[in-house]
């Protein structure tokens, strides 16, 4: 049952081949034996995941359907789920259980979807290794020496080695779509505030957007249903009707106008790498799409502009964690500044002090000018130049990342290495833009992907090109050995 996608499984529940108990139990028992090899959950919620496959069951046998009724999912770790751990990867709030669900969380259970658990990530959001997790490193199941990427690494993670067919993640400068691209998956990043950030703790606030992780596109459109649409709760959050995604998967490519950056096929691209993003680029040939090069000036300042932008968000939203209220709090505190020092010293891992210290200082009264309103201007002018490619072409493709996955460790050392990988990511954040990473080939033995972006609002136009391609091509289907 583990071998079913999310569109298979809502066929199995509708013609009764199986219960949504059965489909969890089996499921349940899987990530038991196969999940200490990858580490990809922090919390199995097993008898809420129990409970909501039986009332799934009742539902079902009282006449109602739908494509996600008792259909398994599980959470990044950050999505706040109510009496259950929602730790965010970190120290910090390894013993805070939610008192709501996040708006999320809550639109999939009431669409009848089983919570099988959470999963790890990197602290806070922060990284693309899923190396920096209070709970420990998440293992790339391709390749159990190599990391899975970051940081829904654990959604990415569990995916990949068939302990479920679909997850949640968050997505604030390439969080959904470079973890998918390192472990052969699909995942979306829709536009921003197409999905509610509320109940979802909060990194980077003006990146920050939750999507699905699947093995294929369509998948994505089922879970990506039951997730988009407005919620007053959440002020940024956009007031537009949520269309069939499901319903857009099979249009003709016929004419389809494709951009190719020409600064994505510079240096620091594996050259293997290139060559599958051009295969990829003739079977949409194939299908009818048109191909043309294009040019985004602007990308070689995205890094800089996002590492400051970023980590000025996050250091103002980390300050509720004072050890006063909630979270983890010091033995002993002498006084109130030796309480706030060393709750947060000791509840905080080295990748998010490190970000809490660069966004105080870029925020800070002499240097907000300089780095931070710098910043916002390179973030405009990146929107700009999408805004100007958009007139010519009806999406852009590129590699979603520049290597495959590195080996557990090797960048560690190193914080700047491991934010150059995201360079091909974090500008459809900065401009707010929908992305799609979809399975595209191998490079020694390790998955490779291939990065779709359109224009706001248009998710549905991504996933249909991906289901077309994925229509025409196998590499979607492959499993990696052992799971
Ligand atoms: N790797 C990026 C960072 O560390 C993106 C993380 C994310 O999308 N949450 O900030």
């Amino acid at each position: 049952m583990h071998e079913l996608t999310l569109a298979e499984i809502a066929r199995g529940l509708a013609d009764k081949s199986f219960s949504s108990e059965e489909l969890t139990t089996a499921l349940l028992a899987r990530v038991k034996q196969l999940d200490p090899q990858i580490n990809s959950f922090i919390s199995v919620t097993e008898d809420l995941a129990l409970g909501q496959a039986r009332a799934a069951d009742a539902r079902r046998a009282a006449g109602e359907g739908g494509a996600l009724l008792g259909a398994p999912i599980a959470h990044k770790d950050l999505f706040c789920t109510q009496g259950v751990r929602t730790s965010c990867g970190s120290k910090m709030l390894d013993n805070f259980n939610a008192p709501y669900d996040a708006t999320v969380v809550a639109k999939l259970a009431e669409a009848g979807m089983v919570t099988l658990g959470k999963t790890n990530m990197d602290e806070f959001a922060m990284g693309s290794a899923n190396e920096s997790s209070h709970y420990g490193a998440v293992k790339n199941p391709w390749n159990l020496e190599h990391v899975p990427g970051g940081s829904s690494g654990g959604s990415a993670a569990a995916v990949a080695a068939r302990l479920l067919p679909a997850t949640t993640g968050t997505d604030t400068g390439g969080s959904i779509r470079q973890p998918a691209a390192l472990t052969n998956l699909t995942g979306l990043k829709p536009t921003y505030g197409r999905v509610s950030r509320w109940g979802m703790i909060a990194y980077a606030s003006s990146l920050d957007q939750g999507g699905p992780l699947a093995r294929t596109a369509e998948d994505c459109a089922l879970l990506l249903q039951g997730m988009a649409g407005f919620d007053a709760k959440d002020s940024t959050s956009i007031d537009e009707p949520v269309p069939d995604y499901s319903a857009s998967l099979n249009g003709s490519l016929q004419g389809l106008r494709i951009g190719l950056p020409k600064e994505y096929f510079g240096a620091g691209l594996d050259p293997r790498i290139a060559e599958l993003v051009q295969a990829s680029v003739k079977e949409l040939e194939k299908l009818g799409a048109v191909v043309k090069e294009i040019s985004l000036p602007n990308m070689q300042h995205a890094i800089p502009a996002y590492y400051v932008i970023a980590p000025a968000e996050a250091s103002s939203n980390l300050s509720r964690f004072d050890g006063v209220r909630f979270g983890y709090r010091c033995e002993e505190p002498k006084d109130l500044t030796d309480l706030y020092k060393r709750s947060r010293g000791e509840g905080f891992g080295a990748e998010v002090q490190r970000r809490i210290m660069v966004g105080t200082y870029a925020l800070s009264a002499g240097y907000y000018d300089a780095y931070y309103v710098k910043a916002q201007q390179i973030r405009r002018l990146i929107k700009n130049d999408f805004m100007a490619a958009f007139e010519g072409v009806d999406l852009i493709l590129g590699p979603t990342t520049p290597n495959p996955a590195w080996k557990l460790g090797a960048k560690s050392s190193d914080p700047v290495a491991a934010y150059l990988e995201d360079v091909y990511t974090i500008t459809a954040n900065l401009a707010g833009l929908p992305g799609l990473s979809m399975p595209a080939g191998f490079v020694d033995g390790l998955p490779v992907g291939v990065q779709l972006l359109a224009p706001y609002f248009q998710e549905g136009r991504l996933l249909n090109v991906a289901h077309r391609y994925q229509q025409v091509t196998d590499w979607h289907t492959r499993a990696p050995n052992g799971f």
